[in-house]
């Protein structure tokens, strides 16, 4: 798991664009690709080969140029509380703000990296003007210009330098269960009903960073861990509803666990907020199990679940192989099943398929239906194998690699998927040249 990277400062400072140089570009492209709308605030990001997360606080304010000074405050908090590094971003161009002193103070109090990065510092007069933020007391000014790039090298090199270190993962072979969402979907209210009265704690693993912890459970004849960090269990609930505090309060859990039960309130829908989170899981990779919680408020006709569940899917396109449980923490229907599924979905996402079964599968179905030509090369995939790595992911060798288009490698995706069962797992595919 990475560490987590935070930008802060008031609006249009230049956080975004600043997020937008550091993440990769691949991630950006395949977006691109997919079509698909996103959450854009978030992202994976490596320097001098350390990876880490990064989260744009300020994408999370909607009509940032009104933004209340108290909300930026409360996500600054927040991030203090959530992130391993703070970025804080201030803007040369406007010179020292209320508002970034203000920022400052906060952060001087956390005992957390701190860089202070001075943005828009695009010529040698800004560099002058820049010294002016030294006055806010948070050591060595990073002077940057996020929209020509420079300045961001020395920025990253600091900055990785002072990540954590990726500690070995300590691996007792259970599955580990996060459970996400947003603001009062029931998350709580559905890990009472699964480990209640009777609970029934194990022991206290600590976990593979400073503050993440996994718990262990036997519950319903299943041992799993369930993923919490410190700083969750520390703080009060946050009730205001805020894409910001679900997506701050979600990355750690997410990158830590092994699968996602992502809490739905089945009396708001399935909404942008709850996508979003569903695409942190998959983008790391994570088994995914959707649970509609609340549902025994909702008035149930005929088709009721039916449709709830056909939205849900429309939504998650493409990738749609996943479970959804309807349950309801408050009488506990189907809390059994939903994690009783979570364990089927961390049992697909370790399956490895012998090579020659996959080819034997794999092969005649592209024999059948290969590539399409492109200007009148004809694509030729002679080979498949499943990679040894951590979570599915296949190398399909051809002649002409590059050839292969996405359209194609949803194809493949969706023949993989129905003849083996990578349900609620997000796969990886790769065309390489033989
Ligand atoms: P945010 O609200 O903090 O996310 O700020 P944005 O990233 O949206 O940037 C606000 C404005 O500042 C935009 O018009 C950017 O083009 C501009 N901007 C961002 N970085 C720089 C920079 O390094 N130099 C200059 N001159 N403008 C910048
Ligand atoms: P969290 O913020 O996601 O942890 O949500 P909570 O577990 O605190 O639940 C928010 C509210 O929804 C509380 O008032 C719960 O009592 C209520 N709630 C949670 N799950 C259910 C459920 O399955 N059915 C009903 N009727 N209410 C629920």
């Amino acid at each position: 798991m990475s560490a987590i990277v935070a930008i802060v400062g008031r609006p249009n400072v230049g956080k975004s664009t600043l997020f937008n140089r550091l993440i990769k570009r691949r991630e950006a492209i395949v977006d691109a690709v997919s079509g698909v709308t996103r959450d854009r605030h978030y992202g994976k990001s490596d320097w001098n080969g350390k990876e880490f997360s990064l989260i744009d606080t300020g994408g999370y304010v909607v009509g940032s140029d009104d933004i209340f000074e108290k909300e930026i405050d409360k996500q600054v908090e927040l991030a203090i509380d959530e992130a391993d590094v703070i970025v804080f971003v201030v803007d040369v161009e406007t010179g020292l703000t209320g508002m970034d002193e203000d920022v400052a103070q906060l952060l001087r109090q956390a005992k957390k990296p701190i860089f202070l990065a001075v943005n828009k510092v695009d010529n040698a007069q800004r560099q002058a003007d820049a010294v002016e933020f030294y006055s806010l007391g948070l050591g060595e000014l990073y002077n940057i210009s996020s929209i020509n790039g420079s300045g961001t090298g020395e920025l990253l090199d600091a900055l990785v330098e002072s990540l954590p270190e990726k500690e070995e993962k300590e691996d007792d072979g259970l599955p580990r269960f996060a459970v996400v969402g947003r603001p009062n979907a029931g998350k709580s209210s559905f890990i009472n009903a699964l480990i209640g009265e009777e609970r029934n704690i194990v022991t206290d693993i600590a976990g593979t960073t400073r503050d993440s912890i996994d718990t262990k459970y036997n519950r319903f004849g299943f041992e799993f861990n369930l993923v919490d960090t410190a700083g969750i269990r520390r703080k009060a609930k946050v009730k205001e509803d805020l894409e910001f505090y679900s997506v701050m309060r979600s990355v750690r859990a997410i990158e830590h666990s092994d699968v996602c039960l992502l809490v739905v309130d089945a009396t708001r829908g399935f909404e942008g907020q709850d996508l979003n989170i569903f695409w942190l899981a998959e983008r790391n990779k994570k088994g995914i199990v959707i649970l509609v919680n609340k549902w025994d408020l909702v008035e149930k006709e005929t088709n009721t679940t039916k449709a709830f569940e056909e939205n849900i899917r429309k939504q998650i396109e493409p990738f749609t192989d996943v479970p959804i449980v309807f349950i309801s923490s408050l009488t506990k229907q189907r809390v059994y099943k939903a994690i009783e599924t979570a364990v089927e979905i961390f049992n697909n996402r370790s399956v490895r398929i012998p090579t020659h079964k996959l080819n034997d599968t794999m092969l005649p179905i592209i024999e059948h239906t290969p590539p399409p030509s492109i200007k009148g090369k004809y694509v030729k995939i002679k080979f498949c194998t499943q990679l040894p790595t951590p979570t599915p992911q296949f190398a399909f060798f051809a002649n002409l690699p590059q050839y292969v288009k996405d359209p194609y490698r949803r194809f493949i995706e969706n023949k993989l998927r129905k003849e083996f069962d990578f349900h609620g797992v997000p796969i990886q595919i790769y065309f390489r040249k033989k």
